[in-house]
């Protein structure tokens, strides 16, 4: 069994904050990465909203400083999963990886969240031969290409102008005539020639013999279903909370994210928790920030204030 004073869960923006903010106060604190290191954020090609970079900076890159930030307090990082929390028994709380067993005095769970999948037949079976739910990693394999991208938040728009730099064509398939995503990327979306949308339109199934060659959709209003010949299918339509591994043990709202008071802290004090894993209504890297320092510091004046006790 090894022993820490911090351990902190996903290595995404909030998780390396909160390294920082619990290295510099001396806490030696272990990061545990989870299955995506660098989170939802190291896939992501351009930030242009996170401030401090008025010429815009990469995903990978922004997360890639964090965790320098962090080591260089004395922050440690494991490349590992955890697979079995019990926080029942309140601190030292337990978890284990998949090749080892931990107690920590307190807990930081940053494990964030997960594209949600549209659940149509053929979307499982072509992922990674025409399906994707990463525009930055697989966006270069489709040069020339012409692709979909469905649904119309700010994720959908930002990849789908990242693919207009390979693909020939970008058409984005939206359920209703008006997009969610914010004003400044709806303007260069709807300008970029490379771009066209088709809306009122819900795909209901991914078509191809070995790779995707087109997607069956249905016009919400008039009930018409078309095929559209494609070579690539991006998707994204929300996100889904990472908190199946606290199921029973944290409180949790009814879209299973989990609920914090003001300083961070879960329904088990001593587990604090930070960025998307607890914020349905941000979920930027700004405020994931914000909630990954906030958590560190609360952590911080926890145990202190347990150990004067
Ligand atoms: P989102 O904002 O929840 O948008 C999801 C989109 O998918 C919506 O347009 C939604 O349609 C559509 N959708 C949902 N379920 C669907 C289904 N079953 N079939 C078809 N379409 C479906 O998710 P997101 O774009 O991933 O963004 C998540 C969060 O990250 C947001 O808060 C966003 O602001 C933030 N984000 C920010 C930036 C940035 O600021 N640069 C970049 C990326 C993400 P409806 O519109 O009809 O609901």
């Amino acid at each position: 069994m090894q022993k820490e004073k911090v351990i902190i869960l996903g290595s995404g923006p909030a998780g390396w904050s909160a390294a920082i903010y619990t290295s510099r106060a001396n806490l030696n604190p272990l990061l545990i990465s989870g299955n995506e290191l660098g989170g939802q954020v190291s896939i992501t090609y351009e930030v242009e909203n996170y401030p401090g970079f008025p010429q815009g900076t990469t995903g990978p890159e922004l997360v890639d400083s964090m965790r320098q930030q962090a080591e260089k307090f004395g922050a440690r990082l494991e490349i590992n999963e955890v697979i079995e929390v019990d926080f029942t028994k309140g601190s030292p709380f337990y978890m284990k990886t998949h090749s080892q067993e931990y107690e920590a005095d307190a807990v930081i769970v940053a494990t964030g969240a997960s594209p949600v999948r549209l659940g149509v037949s053929g979307e499982s079976d072509f992922i990674g031969r025409g399906v994707s739910f990463c525009a930055t990693c697989d966006g270069f394999f489709f040069r020339g290409k012409d692709v979909v991208v469905v649904g119309g938040g700010d994720s959908a728009l930002e990849e789908g102008l990242f693919l207009t730099k390979y693909a020939s064509a970008v058409r984005v398939i939206h359920r209703r005539d008006m997009l969610r995503a914010g004003a400044a990327l709806q303007r260069r979306a709807l300008t970029n020639d490379k771009m066209s949308f088709v809306w009122d339109t819900a795909v209901e199934r991914i078509n191809g013999n070995g790779k995707v060659q087109a997607v069956e959709v249905r016009n919400l209003k008039s009930g018409a279903v078309e095929t559209l010949p494609t070579d690539g299918v991006f998707i994204y339509v929300g996100h889904h909370p990472n908190s199946s591994l606290f199921e029973g043990q944290l409180a949790m709202d009814e879209h299973r994210y989990l609920i914090t008071d003001k300083k961070m802290t879960t329904s088990v004090p001593g587990v604090f928790a930070a960025g998307e894993i607890q914020d349905p209504l941000y979920r930027q890297v700004a405020t994931s920030v914000g909630q990954g320092s906030a958590a560190g510091i609360m952590a911080e004046r926890w145990l202190s204030e347990r150990a004067s006790r």
